[in-house]
């Protein structure tokens, strides 16, 4: 073995190395997307696209399915019958039973 294709083997072997942890990545970064209940396939792209910055973006992102229930301004009304904080889409409100989509 010369050392010319010595050195075609290792070139071969860090692209490789390059090209799996690329995919690795990729996929880690929609694996961590969907644990937050973010699409899978979308981060998955966005890992393809944008290898370390979709993983970092995706670590610093808050979890979605507990976001959900935590209300907020954005999300949430107060209910105008009892001032529990209810679902802005809710036409009934789940505390008191008082019908918000007259009000
Ligand atoms: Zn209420």
């Amino acid at each position: 073995m010369s050392a010319m294709s010595l050195t075609t083997i290792l070139a071969g072997l860090s692209l490789l190395w390059a090209l799996v942890s690329w995919l690795v990545g990729a996929f880690f970064t929609a694996y961590v997307a969907q644990q937050k209940s973010y699409s899978f396939l979308w981060w998955l792209i966005l890992g393809f696209l944008f290898p370390f910055i979709s993983l970092l973006t995706v670590i610093g992102l808050p979890d979605r399915a507990l976001n959900r229930h935590v209300p907020n301004a954005v999300t949430h009304a107060p209910c105008s019958n009892c001032a529990e904080f209810v679902r802005k889409e809710a036409k009934q409100c789940p505390f008191c039973q008082h019908n918000l989509a007259v009000s």
